[in-house]
């Protein structure tokens, strides 16, 4: 079915930190909604015969929107072809990936987590790492240094390893999945983000940096299938927000359009 360009996505992504937190086998963070998103449930449980999985890779590139992965359909093929399932999100507003990011890892609202704006704060509040941690689950972050994600959740019972660059993550999330050590890795790259600001959405160089968002994909599920018993992981592609093209330009993201709200997320069973 073909969305239309002007239509809002509908499921709100605060859905998304406790669906997690239920297939991780972890309580949902303090502030999550009660609703999950079911589909997920589903795909677990269909695919492992159990209702949550022995580990997880989070993957976050950063801005890239349903949209651009619509659009460029072919170069996305390697992500959503691995990907038995697809969900549709609305997510918070502003979007900025401090917000988004806030949202995601606790299932709280902007109103709640407090983050209106690009700043990013320590942000205290349960998040999914902390339900982690306490469950005793080996959990590293694997991230650019300095950016939303590692900056918000900070100081929490897990392992930091950050990175300058975005190929830095990539390298070590792939060793660390190849170790076999970890329940959960978080990881996050933003090329895409940072050239399509410098330049447009669908640049020459934006849409180089999305390649390569999606090879660091097809390096983790490899990593994954190599590594990990069959049908026991779970790897989300899982992105913050969409962005768009600004009069004067320049890619921009942070207003109530669906270009910057709409965000689709790929999952799959490994
Ligand atoms: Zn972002």
């Amino acid at each position: 079915m073909q969305t239309k360009k002007t239509e809002f996505f509908t499921t709100p992504l605060t859905r998304f930190a406790p669906t997690i937190a239920d297939i991780t086998g972890v309580t949902a963070p303090a502030m999550s909604p009660a609703e999950r998103v079911e589909e997920i449930k589903d795909l677990v449980l269909e695919k492992t015969g159990r209702p949550f999985v022995e580990r997880t890779v989070i993957y976050n590139p950063d801005a890239l929107g349903a949209w651009f992965i619509d659009k460029y359909a072919d170069m996305f093929r390697p992500v959503t072809s691995r990907c038995p399932l697809r969900v549709d999100y609305l997510t918070m507003f502003p979007p900025k990936t401090p917000v988004c990011f806030g949202t995601m890892f606790t299932g709280a609202t902007p109103d709640q987590h407090g983050i209106h704006a690009y700043v990013k704060p320590h942000l205290k509040m349960d998040s999914l790492f902390d339900r982690w941690a306490d469950a005793g689950k080996k959990t590293a972050m694997v991230s650019v240094a300095g950016q939303s994600i590692p900056l918000l959740f900070q100081g929490r019972d897990i392992d930091y390893f950050l990175y300058k660059t975005d190929g830095a993550v990539i390298d070590k999330t792939v060793e660390l999945i190849k170790s076999g050590e970890y329940d959960v890795i978080e990881a996050y790259v933003m090329e895409y983000d940072t050239v399509m600001h410098m330049t447009h959405p669908q640049s020459i160089f934006a849409k180089n940096a999305a390649r390569r968002h999606v090879r660091g994909f097809e390096r983790i599920y490899e990593a994954m299938k190599e590594s990990y018993p069959p049908q026991s992981s779970f790897l989300a592609f899982a992105p913050d927000h969409g962005v768009h093209r600004e009069k004067y330009l320049l890619g921009n993201h942070g207003k109530n359009i669906p270009e910057d709200m709409n965000l689709s997320h790929f999952y799959t069973v490994i």
